[in-house]
């Protein structure tokens, strides 16, 4: 069986089911290939993340007709605190506050649960008869050609397209397969990641507590809910994850403090080894990267996604384009503009999240009083914080139509 589309795409996670969806939006013929099974994908547990996607993430998503799917299940974050804390005394000085009310535009992010968004993509991406969907199967081979590409499936099946994307996330096997290096190193930190429920309002405020072995992030879900990205050292967080609930719920209290009264678990616990790894390059002929294949960074910004959803908004923008023109969407000068578009942010990204953990997730006194210094400073400077702001939201640069809300 050979499958004769415009783009094959690798991994139908978070990032390949939304480029597939605006590829198949603007009239290109799409498959995608993933090897779990939709109804494991589907299961509400199949992964705890809750993520904070920002204000230009929502556009996209609003963009491309999935926003109102979810939006019931969307909590605003009104409010973002970063605080310094110390484990067992919870989060002490305040060094940052943005209040929503300073962007003109709203709020600065929207907490989505990733059941609800995997869901709803899934679901958008079923309308689309030139969408092909394989899951359950492996992608394990593929070979570029003059003229396109052909991807080879555990059963011996074939997907061939001008164009391969892929969207296999961390540790991606087309990137390998294309000689593809990256950049980075492992964090030795583990995100511990579950929803607790608590007795007071969060009142939409995220929270950031930087303790010594890593960040502990609160962020706020509908109702009296919040998610819990947990960041330990990976043996602390090997310890932790061990113990039963209750242990659990009393290794993390402290941390909390009591500001939202009583805590208890909602659903499961999950836990994520974290690394940063930057590819060397996001194309080569007939092949683009996208998302955790392209990059992977530390979560304590909560903009992985948020990367990702560029990297979609700037590649479907590219390809688009070239398409309508008639030109070769694989070809390596197309492909080329994509990468010109987001290696820079990505880099910028990569370093930006890896300096404030190596700033953050330390102890000395020294470090410890400059940071809390500058942080007071930025604080104290309205514009400077706005800035900051603009930033989280991803309104600056050079944004993707998408990620302004604008269709192809
Ligand atoms: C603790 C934590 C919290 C986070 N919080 C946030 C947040 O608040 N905001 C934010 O923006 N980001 C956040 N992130 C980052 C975000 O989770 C990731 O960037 C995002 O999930 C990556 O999605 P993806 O689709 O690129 O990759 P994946 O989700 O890894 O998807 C890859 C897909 O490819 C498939 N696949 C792989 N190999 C093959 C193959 N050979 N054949 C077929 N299929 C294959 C897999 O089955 C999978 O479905 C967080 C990350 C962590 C660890």
């Amino acid at each position: 069986m050979a499958k004769l589309c415009d783009a094959v795409i690798v991994g139908g996670g978070l990032n390949g089911c939304t480029m597939a969806l605006a590829l198949a939006r603007a009239g290109m013929r799409i498959t995608v290939i993933d090897r779990t099974r939709i109804t494991d994908q589907l299961n509400p547990a199949f992964d705890g993340r809750g993520y904070a996607l920002a204000l230009a993430s929502k556009r996209l998503l609003d963009a491309l007709g999935i926003w109102k799917s979810v939006a019931d299940q969307a909590q605003p974050i009104l409010k973002v605190v970063v605080t310094d804390g110390r484990a067992s005394d919870g989060p002490s000085p305040l060094l940052l506050e943005f209040d929503h009310a300073e962007l003109d535009e709203g709020p600065v992010g929207f907490m989505l649960e990733d059941r609800y968004l995997r869901r709803a993509l899934l679901g958008a991406l079923s309308e689309y008869p030139d969408v092909a969907q394989i899951n359950g199967r492996n992608a394990i081979s593929h070979e570029v050609t003059d003229s396109g590409v052909s991807v080879t499936l555990d059963d011996g099946a074939t997907a061939k397209g001008a164009l391969l994307i892929g969207a296999d996330g961390n540790g991606s096997a087309v990137a390998r397969r294309e000689g593809i290096t990256y950049s980075g190193w492992p964090y030795r930190q583990t995100s511990l990641v579950c929803a607790i429920g608590h007795e007071m309002s969060h009142e939409g405020t995220a929270h950031q507590f930087f303790m010594p072995s890593g960040p502990l992030a609160l962020l706020p879900l509908p109702g009296n809910r919040t998610s819990i990205v947990w960041t330990e050292s990976n043996g602390n967080a090997i310890r932790i994850q061990e113990m039963d609930d209750d242990g659990y719920l009393n290794a993390l209290r402290p941390a909390v403090g009591g500001f939202l009264g009583q805590i208890h678990l909602e659903g499961d616990r999950y836990s994520y080894p974290l690394a940063l790894s930057v590819a060397n390059r996001f194309v080569t002929r007939r092949v683009a990267l996208i998302g955790d294949a392209a990059h992977r960074v530390h979560p304590l910004a909560g903009q992985g996604l948020n990367a990702g959803l560029k990297d979609v908004g700037a590649l479907a923008e590219v390809l688009v384009q070239a398409w309508r023109r008639g030109e070769d969407i694989g070809a390596l000068d197309v492909v080329e503009r994509y990468q010109t578009w987001r290696r820079f942010d990505t880099a910028a990204l990569a370093a930006a999240t890896d300096s404030i953990n190596r700033l953050f997730s330390n102890d000395d006194s020294l470090v410890r009083f400059l940071r809390d210094l500058g942080l007071g400073v930025v604080n104290a400077i309205p514009a400077v914080r706005r800035g900051l702001m603009r930033e989280a939201a991803g309104l600056t640069g050079e944004i993707p139509k998408l990620l302004q809300g604008r269709p192809l």
